[in-house]
């Protein structure tokens, strides 16, 4: 909004991918810890043919200010279309530029799962359709529990899954600080996640 990007960093395939992931943190500012779990990604090994996109700060302003919103004020995880509403979500559904670009992200990049990132509540959760064997291995690999059938309106994760019709987790990461305890704990996670690609 202020003319920060926001970055997404791409590994790339050769070819067609098998598989696509995206990552997507600091859709809140003052939620320090997803920025560092999602930029330690991206050296996770896996196969050369699945494509992954991190987007560490979705909310660039937010992170700087040190706010959950953006600099328009509009809280970012209550701007997507899926539920909406009035009283919290801005001026209208996809108003700001950080959810429709993310939302564009998803879109074109059709995704066999999307991740997104918050805390502190502590809990891993494949969202409507997303198997929950996705909830399952990323909880395993942080040593974090599961909550099932967890729902958020105008909440992108909710979004990606009951509107776009793909794969959606939320992890809500567990405490305040991004100790290298909890980045390696959410890395095993998504090297569970991912180990279910073959
Ligand atoms: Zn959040």
């Amino acid at each position: 909004m202020l003319g920060r990007d926001i970055v997404a960093l791409h590994r790339p395939v050769e070819g067609t991918a098998r598989v696509r992931v995206v990552v997507i943190g600091g859709i809140h500012g003052n939620e320090p810890v997803s920025p560092p779990i999602v930029r330690a990604l991206v050296d996770v090994p896996m196969p050369t043919d699945i494509e992954v996109w991190l987007v560490p700060e979705m909310n660039p302003d937010g992170v700087e200010a040190g706010t959950r919103a953006n600099a328009n004020g509009v809280d970012l995880n209550r701007n997507f279309g899926w539920g909406w509403a009035a009283y919290d979500g801005g001026p209208a559904p996809f108003s700001e530029p950080e959810s429709t670009a993310v939302a564009d992200l998803i879109i074109r990049s059709e995704p066999h799962v999307a991740v997104w990132v918050h805390q502190p509540l502590d809990y891993i959760s494949s969202i409507g359709s997303t198997p929950d064997s996705f909830e399952e291995a990323w909880a395993a690999g942080a040593g974090l529990p599961v909550r099932r059938d967890v729902t958020q309106h105008g909440g992108g994760e909710s979004w990606t899954n009951f509107t776009g019709g793909y794969n959606s987790m939320l992890i809500e990461a567990n405490g305040w600080d991004a100790t290298p305890e909890m980045v390696a704990a959410h890395r095993n996670g998504f090297a569970a996640l991912i180990a279910l690609f073959g």
